[in-house]
């Protein structure tokens, strides 16, 4: 395993300074010019896609297919910003009591994002590429098992031409972190993790009153209608569920049915789960590595033991070798086992049957995260219906829940605060100010 030496306090808020600085000048650049540095942004990642791709999979068992395209999305995503970014920070002119009224978007500073290990690229460039745009200078304190990643991320800015200092990753601990908000030249943090981190970092950022966006944890409910198309439910259910190997945000992690149909879809859902190819990452066939440590996997085994315990039954996966944990289904669910009550970052699916499509509804929302959800019926209004009881901030009918740079992304409840992507991320850090002449 690689080392990286933490950088000194003295380093950090030298960094801070810097970025504080190169934001004044930033800010001032026409935005033809920061848009094209994004499109140079999405050359660098696609030119070294294959080496920050393999960095990615060393540094967390992600696979490489899965890795690649998630280098191509954080490139598409540039593209996405740069396409909109006009209409997007345009003015807006309001018919007030006045001569003329206007709302402009300005940035607020120097932000510092807290950030995940599980997609190391996507999640910085998600919150990096509006925040960049909107004139910002940026922080990037990530999780410490990405280091590699998190200065690959910094080069690619560099290479790209955007000016020195403007972004850049600090190596430090939590206590660095709390300096860093606390700081007058920080003007908020964007922290995507779990409930705890956010819970930390918020109350920091709430004592010295600094604007914070929270992109946490979910247990999104995917529901299956009576009417859905089975073997394209199950299909987006085993994607849904084990990319990433369950490790992401927004994965299916409760399987609700309805019972006119449980035992159809129950043995679709196995036969889709069994041909699951778990291997070496590295290797082009493989679709589930091992998973982020030994200790995520053993978290696995005691989410399995639990349910076991409480009555619920292995139908396929369930065993752990090393890091590794096999692609597990498990059926005769309740919710008192600590797969409904607890966010599962792995590869386990719990199978919930519901009588009724409002009590399938009821077990949905019987949640503390409200991240995302998905919904399968053949009968789109009904679909749409449903979708719109769900209790989340991102709901989908006949898709897996996922991002879009075009789409606002973020939860309610304890799945966080605020939102990123599409030009709602794009004033999440900005000063909403109206100029107005009487
Ligand atoms: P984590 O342990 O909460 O860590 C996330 C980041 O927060 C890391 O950089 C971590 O640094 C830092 N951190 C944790 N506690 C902190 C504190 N007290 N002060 C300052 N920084 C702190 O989460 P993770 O294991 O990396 O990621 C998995 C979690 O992220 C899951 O809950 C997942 O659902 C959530 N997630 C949410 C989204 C979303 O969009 N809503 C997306 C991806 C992931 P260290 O590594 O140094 O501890």
């Amino acid at each position: 395993m690689q080392t990286y030496t933490p950088y000194s306090e003295a380093m950090v808020f030298s960094m801070l300074e810097h970025a504080h600085a190169a934001h004044l000048a930033w800010r001032q650049v026409p935005l033809h010019e920061r848009t094209a540095l994004l499109l140079k942004l999405a050359d660098v990642l696609r030119e070294n896609s294959e080496s920050y791709a393999r960095l990615m999979t060393e540094e967390t068992g992600k696979t490489i297919r899965a890795a690649r395209a998630e280098i191509e999305k954080c490139a598409w995503a540039c593209e996405i910003y740069a396409d909109k970014a006009a209409a997007w920070l345009a003015e807006e002119e309001i018919a007030a009591d006045g001569i003329k009224h206007r709302v402009v978007i300005e940035p607020l500073g120097v932000i510092l994002a807290v950030m995940p290990w599980n997609f190391p690229f996507w999640q910085v460039m998600r919150f990096l590429i509006p925040a960049l745009l909107a004139g910002n200078g940026a922080l990037l304190k990530h999780a410490t098992n990405v280091t590699g990643s998190a200065l690959k991320i910094q080069e690619a800015v560099n290479e790209a031409g955007f000016p020195k200092g403007l972004f850049v990753t600090l190596l430090v601990s939590h206590t660095v972190v709390e300096q860093v908000i606390a700081h007058p030249l920080c003007q908020g943090v964007s922290l995507t993790g779990s409930a705890e981190a956010g819970r930390a970092v918020a109350s920091v950022a709430g004592r010295h009153l600094k604007k914070v966006v929270l992109e946490l944890g979910g247990s999104d409910p995917f529901i299956v209608l009576g009417d859905a198309d089975i073997p394209a439910a199950a299909k987006a259910a085993v994607i849904g569920r084990f990319q990433n190997n369950g490790q992401s945000c927004i994965a299916a992690k409760r399987l609700i049915v309805l019972k006119e149909i449980e035992e159809v879809f129950t043995s679709t859902l196995l036969a889709e789960v069994e041909k699951l190819v778990v291997g070496d990452p590295l290797d082009e066939a493989t679709d589930i590595g091992p998973l982020v440590s030994e200790q995520a996997a053993e978290t696995m085994e005691q989410f399995v033991l639990d349910a076991v315990a409480k009555g619920a039954m292995v139908r396929t996966g369930g065993t752990r070798k090393g890091a590794y944990f096999t692609p597990t289904v498990l059926t005769g669910v309740h919710s008192a086992m600590e797969v409904m009550t607890q966010e599962v970052f792995g590869p386990v699916l719990p199978v919930i049957t519901a009588d009724t499509v409002e009590e399938a509804i009821t077990l949905a929302n019987a949640t503390r995260f409200g991240l995302g959800a998905s919904v399968w019926s053949r009968d789109l209004e009904k679909g749409e219906q449903v979708a719109r009881q769900l209790a989340a901030g991102a709901t989908f009918v006949n898709s897996i829940t996922k991002s879009d740079p075009r789409m606002p992304f973020g939860g309610i409840r304890e799945s966080g605060l605020g939102r990123e992507l599409s030009y709602w991320g794009v004033r999440e850090f900005a000063n909403i100010k109206t100029v107005n002449v009487y």
